[in-house]
This record gives C-alpha cells, structure tokens and sequence, in this order.
C-alpha cells in the first residue's frame, strides 16, 4: 500500500531513524492507549527492523497499559547523541520525562494540531485518527518490520483513540490502514478489546454517579464537577473521569460535555471535554489547554476559573445552536 501524498514524509522519517544509532521516543504526560501503543509499537518495530540499535521508549510507566510493552528507564546522558521522536502531542511542556535534558534532534509524528514543537522533520496530520494510524502507515509503507504483538497495539491505539470507528476523525484512510494492518500481521483483533474496555464495577456505578448528577444547560452543555471525596468513594482514580466521558455521546440534550475533576496533588482541577458540534479546544486553549476540535483537555485552578469556563462554553453552545438554526432559514 503506497500513499502518495504522503510517501515523502514515510521517506523523510524512515531516513531519520536510519540515521541514528540511539533513538528516545517519547509521548504526553497522562498517557492513553494511542499514546502509549504508537510508542510501544514504533520502538518495537525499530528494534526488529536495525537489532542493532539502541531504541527505547520512556516516560512514567501505567500499570493498567502493561500489556502494550515495558517502558525504559534509561541514564540522562543517552539523550546527547539520541534522536528524539516524540508521539501524541504538540507541545513541549507535555512531554512526559524530558524535561531539563539535552538530544540532538527532534522528530514529531501526531495528529493534534501543531503547537511549539519544531524539528527538521515533523509530520503533523490532525486529519488523522490517532497517532497509531500514522505509526501504521509508516510501518506499512517503508522497509520498518511488523509482526501481531506491533500490529495488535496500532490496532488498539487506533480503536481507542478514534472511539471504535465512531468520532469524525475515522475516513476511508483509517479503515484502509486497519484492513492492510489485519491482512499483513493476521491479529485476532477480536481477543485484544479485553485489553481495552475491562473495568471494575466501582467504575461502572461511578459512571452511574456521573450521569445521575450532570447538570445540562439550556444550550446544550453538560457539565459536572467531581470533588476528590468521591474520586476516593469510588475507589476510581484522576484518569478515570476521562476514560468515561465518551460514554456520554449521543445524548439528546448534550451538545458539549465536561468533567471538572479535583486534583489535590496539583491543586486545581483535571478537565476533559468533548462536543458533538462547537469546537472547543479554542475555549481549552484558555484555560492552560488544549486538543482537538471536538475532543480537548484544559486544567483550572479556582472557583472563578471555574465559572468563567462553564460561561464560555456556554456561550459556545448557543453560539453553535444560533448559526446552525439560521443556516436552515438560508
Ligand atoms: P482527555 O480528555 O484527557 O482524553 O484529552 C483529550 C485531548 O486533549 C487529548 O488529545 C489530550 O492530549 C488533549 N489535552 C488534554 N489535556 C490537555 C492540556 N492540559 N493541554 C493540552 N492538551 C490537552
């Protein structure tokens, strides 16, 4: 499978990673599964393609995601002769473990839209579903190796991240990529949504106690805020909000929904948003945020805060409602 327009950027990044001998790969604070499969994937593929270099993948290790691959702990000092390829996120500040440490270059693959990180090669497709999406693409279109644990990770990373096929960032490429992935490596996809969708039942009636106490405004927004108290009643953690907040697509009355989560080890709140129309990562981005249009994080600080960004996204509601009704009177 050859993709034209973008067998230039296959060619520039597999010529990078021929080039050196010790490659970091790293990813966003908070990982999710697309974060912590494309990482996992690349580094593994690398290392069955060149066995001869030294790749490792790093940042703080999740247990839930054990079963994508061990992370690396790695000396401070293997960062000067390294490329740096970092998945999943556009910003500096974001990168999970590099903080203070000197590479030689950086190389970007992700699908958010581009912010401060700038490396002579960067390849930057927020039209992509995932960060594992490309990693596929690369793998499948230059000499890297794939083998069913490499395959079956891309095909989770892609799965999660674009909610089963089911958020607007899935195109025809997407499917095509999946289709190339399962005939190549032969993965029993079917076994791996353990991997994904397990859950303990405190996390389902936690689930429950989200729904049961969302407030939903007159424009459409969705809003709660979880106090630390029932994180700890729950015996669910500050990853746990974001896990669920897909489950509330499709509600009638809900055009964009938010969890406002206390984190008392940051002091502030942990927040994701999602929208099935306004786009929001322009209000995340005002609230030390970001993400994609329909699917954004941000983090507050204070009731005022607090406040002021339930008002914008509001405001982006009825905005969103006003002009979808006067394009109909057009
Ligand atoms: P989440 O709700 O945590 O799943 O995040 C949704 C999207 O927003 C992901 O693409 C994240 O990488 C991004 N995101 C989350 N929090 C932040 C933040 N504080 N700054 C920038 N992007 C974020």
């Amino acid at each position: 499978m050859v993709n034209v327009i973008n067998s230039n950027i296959y060619k520039k990044v597999y010529k990078k990673i021929k080039e050196y001998n010790q490659i970091i790969i790293a990813r966003h604070i908070g990982p999710d599964p697309d974060a912590i499969a494309s990482q996992t994937a690349l580094r593994d593929s690398i290392r069955l393609t060149f066995p001869s270099k030294q790749v490792y993948a790093v940042g703080l290790g999740v247990s839930k995601f054990k079963y994508y691959g061990i992370l690396d702990k790695i000396d401070n000092e293997v960062y000067n002769d390294s490329l740096l390829i970092v998945l999943d996120v556009p910003n500096l500040h974001r990168v999970d473990g590099i903080e203070g440490l000197k590479y030689k270059e950086i190389l970007k693959i992700d699908h958010h839209p581009a912010e401060d990180i700038k490396g002579p090669v960067d390849w930057t497709e927020e039209s992509s579903c995932s960060t594992c999406q490309l990693i596929a693409e690369l793998i499948l279109n230059t000499p890297l190796k794939l083998d069913t644990k490499i395959a079956g990770n891309l095909y989770l990373g892609i799965v999660s991240d674009s909610d089963r096929f089911l958020l607007s960032y899935t195109t025809p490429k997407t499917f095509k990529v999946v289709s190339d992935l399962l005939i190549k490596s032969k993965v029993d996809f079917t076994h791996l949504y353990n991997y994904l969708y397990d859950r303990s039942i405190d996390e389902v009636r936690f689930q429950g106690y989200i729904a049961e106490n969302l407030m939903v405004t007159e424009n459409g927004l969705g809003y709660i805020i979880i106090p630390n108290d029932k994180i700890k009643e729950y015996h669910v953690d500050l990853a746990t909000p974001s896990n669920l907040i897909n489950s509330f697509n499709f509600i009638r009355e809900v055009l964009v929904w938010t969890f406002m989560t206390e984190d008392v080890k940051n002091k502030g709140y942990k927040v994701s948003i999602r929208s099935h129309g306004p786009v929001i990562n322009e209000v995340a981005a005002k609230y030390n945020g970001g993400g994609h249009k329909y699917a954004s994080g941000a983090r507050l600080n204070n009731e005022e805060e607090i406040n002021s960004f339930i008002k914008d996204l509001d405001n982006a509601c009825e905005e969103y409602k006003r002009s979808s009704i006067s394009n109909i009177e057009i």
